[in-house]
């Protein structure tokens, strides 16, 4: 049965990740709604799921060893790292989905991704394979280099734009994102096998 490790980023405390300066919705409890709503949704259908951090606050969790140490421990075979962007200025929208800038068996995996969200949100910007200055860059590198398993990270949207903020704090919108996820996931292994 295939294994699938969730990674829902930050920690609550001390790190809760980008927040939305009008609202105070957190990335921490963003990324921690859409792992369980993934996990109920995989489990659903067979996968075996575990979550890489299962508390609002936990602390251990910021040690971004214990996430992947977990993962390559419990010799998953994807890893999912679910974030929320954040920028200076209040446009910047989309989501994004990161592989390593070498090729890796996180391409399929991102490729699949991308094709469900874009499939899901065919109104919303999306790029694959993104790089730029974001000042997250090094940890996002950390999870998907020290991971064994095929891995990518998800940027859902941007929590520092007003309208994708809103979205972001809608259990409904939470739900299609966190399914959308899910089938790429279940295609990478259909393509797989
Ligand atoms: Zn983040």
């Amino acid at each position: 049965m295939a294994r699938i490790c969730l990674d829902a980023g930050h920690s609550g405390h001390p790190d809760p990740g980008a927040i939305n300066e009008l609202t105070g919705l957190q990335e921490a409890d963003v990324t921690l709604d859409v792992a369980y709503l993934m996990q109920k949704y995989l489990a659903s259908v067979g996968y075996e799921v575990m979550l890489t951090r299962i508390l609002r606050k936990q602390l251990e969790t910021n040690d971004l060893a214990y996430r992947t140490e977990l993962s390559n421990n419990w010799k998953a075979h994807v890893f999912v790292s679910l974030h929320c962007n954040s920028a200076d200025n209040p446009v910047a929208r989309g989501y994004e989905i990161w592989t390593l800038p070498w090729r890796t068996g996180g391409d399929e995996l991102a490729t699949c991704l991308f094709n469900r969200i874009s499939q899901e949100y065919p109104d919303l910007t999306g790029r694959a394979d993104y790089v730029n200055g974001d000042p997250e860059r090094r940890n996002k590198f950390y999870v998907l280099t020290h991971t064994e398993a095929p891995a990518c990270l998800v940027e859902m949207a941007f929590i520092s734009n007003p309208l994708e903020a809103k979205w972001l704090a809608d259990p409904a919108w939470l739900s299609r994102m966190a399914w959308a996820i899910s089938l790429g996931i279940v295609d990478y292994f259909g393509e797989m096998s």
